[in-house]
């Protein structure tokens, strides 16, 4: 449609503009590792929590890395010792999970948001705002 000619005013919207080609290939980030890892695979991060540590598996393989954050952070995968920053994508991952997983008032074990319940005013044991797993929002008589 080179000929958008004035004498058809009436012309329909043109359709959508195709996508536009995909950016040329540039380096991808260990933040778009990491962020592409907690996408696909928080609820499984999260939920791996144990001791400490956290299981967050490969983005390319079917291994499964022990990640921890403190003391100091540690990553069982090669690109962790390799690298010279002591960081690697499964760390990455793990800061962002835990950003996203508060730990309930209650137990103490991490939760995405959307599980968590918030205690409401007068509650003789938590404070308004407190958030609590259900297990423990059922314990406590605010559910
Ligand atoms: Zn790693
Ligand atoms: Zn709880």
């Amino acid at each position: 449609m080179i000929d958008q000619s004035l004498a058809q005013p009436a012309q329909p919207a043109p359709p959508a503009p195709p996508a536009p080609p995909a950016p040329p290939a540039r380096k991808e980030t260990r933040a778009d590792r990491a962020l592409t890892l907690y996408v696909e695979h928080a609820e499984t991060i999260a939920l791996s929590f144990r001791a400490g540590t956290y299981k967050v598996p490969s983005g390319t393989s079917t291994a499964v890395y022990s990640v921890r954050l403190v003391p100091t952070p540690y990553c069982s995968c090669r690109d962790f010792h390799a690298g010279p920053l002591g960081e690697c994508k499964h760390v990455s991952a793990v800061r962002v999970v835990r950003k996203a997983t508060p730990p309930c008032a209650g137990c103490g074990r991490r939760f995405f948001h959307r599980e968590l319940v918030e205690a409401g005013d007068g509650h003789l044991t938590f404070f308004a705002g407190d958030m609590l797993c259900p297990e423990c929002a059922v314990a406590h008589g605010v559910l």
